[in-house]
């Protein structure tokens, strides 16, 4: 019997996810991960043993002070008044307790709003390159993805193409700043021309364009730099972010959704975000980091180490011969693949005993993303391997 398809809506997001399923399925990442002797820069996943703080913050936290400790959890204040306070100071805007909706990840934050926002046949704008899922969760709430290009320069937004890019249907736009996977922070200017276009934009529309910013890495800046958030431009925009970045705690889901204090429709967006948090099935954090949050709120990895570690990478690569931007924030690096083919050049670092990820994966063929995660040891084994695998790689091509 000839196999149906399923549906239309998860074979869309199917397609989406090709180039993730593949590299997740064929890659010698699938196989090698867990190998001892591998440097792995795949991904933005913990190479180390968790921040003490975090540990303690979970085992202090676990120990029940009443019946309810465990029970179902969704918004609560002290969370909320937690998670405020902390951006009223790091922004300097008047962010509301009750604007705070506590997601279980940035994942979450993205896919409730999509829920709340979104009619079926909206467009939402992503930009690319993008961060693996957002194609795949504008599919999931039958809205179109419409994709925008960055600038591939300077890898800044591009306002003419979003400009060219917005029509009567659109209803979001998808921001990521600092960006994964280009390292780039959108600088005031690019932000205030973003703002002045969906102004204007929502206005000739006559229904608001919505912006969501992803903000997972906004504690991950380098060089002392400002980083200016798209919500202090724009006011009708959804601030979304994760803990997971700045603890380096992936597996461990908690983030949120802030609504801009300056928003016309808060009170109606609060609660359908509330109803769409619990058809997304439940898409609060657990209790546990809950309670646990006033601990775990100010803690990090050491940035400073992180950035020695960029400084090491960056400077060992470009002497070596290889072409690459000096990320501005994030754990990531764009290098450009002697190779064409980014993909073959990604086995032939594997065959050197260094796992990295494909640009194509990521919707920037030619490259290849760098995770600074990986360990000092790591990164001190993979450095002669990386000119290495240059110089096979340059040997084939001549
Ligand atoms: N947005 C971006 C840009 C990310 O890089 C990630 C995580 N890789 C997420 C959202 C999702 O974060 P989380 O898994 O913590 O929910």
């Amino acid at each position: 019997m000839a196999s149906e398809p399923i549906g239309e809506r998860i074979m869309a997001i199917g397609n989406a996810l090709e180039h993730v399923a593949r590299f997740m399925a064929e890659s010698p990442y699938s196989k090698l991960a867990g190998d001892p002797t591998m440097s792995d820069f795949t991904l933005g996943n913990p190479q180390e043993m968790p921040l003490p703080g975090f540990v303690a913050a979970l085992e202090k936290w676990s120990v029940p002070q009443n019946k309810k400790w465990f029970a179902y959890k969704n918004n609560e204040p002290a969370s909320q008044a937690v998670a405020a306070a902390s951006l009223r100071e790091r922004r300097g805007l008047p962010f509301h307790d009750e604007d705070i909706l506590l997601t279980n990840g940035a994942f979450a934050a993205i896919a409730v709003s999509l829920c709340a926002l979104i009619d079926p046949g909206d467009e939402v704008i992503f930009i690319s390159p993008p961060w693996f899922f957002y194609e795949a969760l504008i599919a999931t709430y039958a809205g179109r993805a419409v994709r925008v290009m960055a600038d591939r320069e300077s890898f800044d937004l591009d306002i003419d193409a979003i400009a060219g890019a917005i029509t009567a249907k659109t209803r979001a736009i998808i921001v990521n700043s600092p960006n994964n996977p280009s390292g780039k922070i959108y600088p005031a200017s690019t932000l205030t021309q973003l703002a002045d276009l969906l102004t204007a934009a929502s206005k000739r529309n006559g229904r608001t364009i919505y912006l969501l910013s992803d903000e997972a890495y906004s504690r991950i800046i380098f060089d002392g730099r400002d980083y200016p958030s798209p919500v202090a431009f724009y006011p009708e925009s959804l601030l979304l972010y994760t803990y997971a970045k700045t603890l380096l705690t992936p597996g461990q889901r908690i983030g949120y959704i802030a609504l801009s204090p300056t928003m016309t429709n808060r009170e109606t967006l609060r609660q359908s975000l509330f109803l769409a948090q619990l058809v997304t099935g439940f898409a609060f954090p657990n209790a546990l980091l809950q309670h646990a949050l006033p601990d775990i709120e100010n803690l990090s990895i050491d940035i400073p180490h992180l950035q020695h570690k960029r400084d090491l990478v960056v400077g060992a690569l470009r002497e070596m011969g290889y072409s690459l931007h000096t990320p501005e924030g994030t754990f990531y690096l764009m290098v450009r693949s002697p190779w064409e083919d980014d993909v073959a050049f990604v086995n032939l670092l594997a065959s050197h005993k260094i796992l990295c990820l494909p640009g194509t994966v990521v919707e920037t063929p030619g490259y290849f993303r760098i995770s600074l995660t990986a360990s000092d040891d790591m990164i001190e084994r993979a450095l002669p391997n990386f000119a290495a695998a240059l110089q096979e790689a340059s040997a084939a091509i001549g």
